[in-house]
């Protein structure tokens, strides 16, 4: 059976240029889901009902204790659901809820992790990595690549999340068309930068993990996702099985 609920805005925190926003939510009842799934976001916009699926940007762990659900959006129309969730939502406006749908989630025996999203897809993997680093700390290595055009379009959230100095960890920022490609020093350590594209940090996170037995989660628009799985499978001599992706 399908759940749903009505949810208002709590928190709204923006990039630097408000195409991508980070929105918290109270929730009326906390609901059982798995870091990495999502769910439906339903709204009335222009007299229609518009309904689309966004990754869950919290642990369930947190959710819990806080009952909030998190988001992490990027506007991609000029009038529709991203375009009200980033640029009209405002404090105590509601959205309805209806989930949790998605198996790109964490159910693998082995300890060595690669998680790889772009943009608003990091939605997917921030929870996977919160889980995995901060609330249950049983890994051996972890390695994150993220990928956005420039610093403009990343909010707080996300670089204070993958900034955090962690033992046995290795988190990269790819930013393929930004002008400053200097380490970004911020409240919770250091962000490494790099130039280019997440296919070219894909050698180095193997040297870091430096074992084939790797669990991958790779989030993003379907070509890239395409890619990266390929290369992995084929260079890296990853099993297919322990690839898992979202792709939209
Ligand atoms: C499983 C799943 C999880 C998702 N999770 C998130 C999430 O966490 N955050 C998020 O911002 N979006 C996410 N999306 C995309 C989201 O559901 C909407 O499609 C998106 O926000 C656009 O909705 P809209 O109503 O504004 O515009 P629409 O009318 O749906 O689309 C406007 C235009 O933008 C294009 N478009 C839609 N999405 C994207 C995109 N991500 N990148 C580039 N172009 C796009 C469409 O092809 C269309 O041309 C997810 C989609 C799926 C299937």
């Amino acid at each position: 059976m399908i759940k749903k609920q009505r949810i208002t805005l709590w928190e709204i925190k923006h990039s630097p240029n408000k195409e991508t926003a980070y929105l918290i939510f109270k929730l009326n009842e906390t609901f059982e889901f798995k870091e990495g799934q999502f769910l439906m976001i339903e709204k009335e916009i222009n007299g229609k009902k518009i309904k689309r699926a966004y990754s869950i940007a919290n642990t369930f762990l947190d959710s819990v204790k806080t009952w909030e659900i998190h988001f992490f959006v990027k506007r991609t129309s000029e009038e529709w659901l991203s375009h009200f969730l980033t640029q009209k939502i405002g404090f105590w406006d509601f959205v309805d809820i209806s989930w949790p749908y998605g198996s790109a989630t964490n159910d693998f025996q082995i300890d060595n992790y690669l998680l790889i999203s772009i943009g608003s897809w990091c939605a997917c993997t921030i929870p996977i990595y919160q889980k995995i680093v901060f609330e249950e700390m049983k890994y051996n290595k972890i390695c994150t690549l993220f990928g956005e055009k420039t610093f403009e379009y990343i909010v707080q959230k996300n670089k204070d999340t993958f900034a955090k100095e962690v033992k046995n960890a290795k988190n990269m920022f790819f930013l393929s068309r930004e002008k400053t490609l200097e380490n970004q020093p911020t409240k919770s350590g250091i962000l490494e930068i790099e130039k280019w594209h997440i296919s070219d940090g894909l050698s180095r996170a193997m040297n870091f993990l430096d074992t084939s037995q790797v669990k991958v989660f790779v989030c993003g628009k379907p070509e890239m996702v395409d890619q990266v799985s390929k290369t992995l499978i084929e260079n890296y001599l990853i099993d297919k099985q322990n690839i898992k992706f979202e792709k939209y």
